[in-house]
C-alpha cells in the first residue's frame, strides 16, 4: 500500500522514536516490520533531541545521531529522518512531537514505534493520556521478554486508551545500542551489527571510544 495517487494523503503513518546512539539494524528491522504488518505508508524516524528521561547522561550530540540515522535509512523509500526533535530547543516531549507531526499530516492514522523498555514508564511521560489519544503506540520487545509487568505498569492508563497500546515482538532487537557502544569501547568488531555506512561515520568520529 502506498500514499493515495489522486491526493498524496498518507492514511497510516509510523514515527519511529529512540535515542538511536547508535541507530542498528535491530531498529530497522522493526519499522520494516511494523510497516509491512500495520501497513503504514511511512516511517518517519525521529531520533530524541535531549531526551527528557535521560539528564546529565553520556549521549552523543543529537545532530551526529541524526546523521546517522538518515545514513541508515537511505535506501528504503518508505523511510524518512526528521530532526525536528533536534532542533526544537528544550527537552524532547514526544507529546509535542507527535502533535507537530498531526499538524503536518492531520489525515493520517499515527503509530508511534518504540521500546517496550521506553513505555513502561509511559505514565510518567509528559501528557501521556493525550498523547495516547493522538495515536497508536507499538510497544516492542525481543521474544522472551516478560509482559506481566508492563501490563501491571500500564494499569492506570483507562481501557480506551490502554487499547491504543499494539505489542510486537522482533527477533532482532537482541541486538542493543548498549551493546555496541560496548564492542567499540573494546576495540570488538560491530561489522553485521548496523549498516556499513553507520559503522564508517562512527569510526570517522572517532565515537564511543571512551
Ligand atoms: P531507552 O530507554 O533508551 O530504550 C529502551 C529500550 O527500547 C532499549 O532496549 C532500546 O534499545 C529500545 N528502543 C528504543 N527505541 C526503540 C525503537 N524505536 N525501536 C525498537 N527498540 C527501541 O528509550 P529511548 O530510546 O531513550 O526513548 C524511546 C522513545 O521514547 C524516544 O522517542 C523518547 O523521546 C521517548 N520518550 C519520551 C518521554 C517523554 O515524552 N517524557 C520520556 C521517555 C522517552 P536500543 O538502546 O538498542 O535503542
Amino acid at each position: 500500500m502506498l500514499m493515495s495517487s489522486e491526493t498524496g494523503t498518507v492514511h497510516r503513518l509510523g514515527i519511529m522514536g529512540g535515542t538511536f546512539d547508535p541507530i542498528h539494524y535491530g531498529h530497522l528491522v522493526t519499522a520494516e516490520g511494523a510497516r509491512y504488518e500495520l501497513g503504514l505508508e511511512k516511517v518517519i524516524f525521529i531520533p530524541a533531541g535531549r531526551p527528557p528521561h535521560k539528564p546529565g547522561c553520556n549521549i552523543t550530540e543529537p545532530w551526529s545521531r541524526y546523521v546517522m540515522t538518515g545514513l541508515a535509512i537511505e535506501s528504503n523509500p518508505f523511510f524518512l529522518a526528521s530532526a525536528m526533535e533536534v532542533e526544537r530547543p528544550g527537552p524532547s516531549y514526544t507529546v509535542d512531537t507527535v502533535s507537530a507531526i498531526q499538524l503536518l499530516y492531520p489525515e493520517s492514522e499515527l503509530y508511534f514505534i518504540t521500546g517496550s523498555d521506553a513505555v513502561l514508564e509511559v505514565l510518567t511521560w509528559k501528557n501521556v493520556l493525550k498523547l495516547l489519544s493522538k495515536c497508536r503506540f507499538i510497544s516492542v520487545s525481543r521474544p522472551g521478554y516478560n509482559l506481566d509487568e508492563l501490563h501491571t505498569r500500564l494499569d492506570g492508563i483507562p481501557w480506551e486508551l490502554k487499547k491504543n497500546i499494539i505489542y510486537m515482538e522482533v527477533p532482532s532487537l537482541a541486538i542493543s545500542s548498549t551493546e555496541i557502544r560496548k564492542r567499540v569501547r573494546e576495540g570488538r568488531p560491530i561489522k553485521y551489527l548496523l549498516p556499513e555506512s553507520v559503522e564508517k561515520y562512527i569510526i570517522k568520529n572517532d565515537l564511543y571510544r571512551q
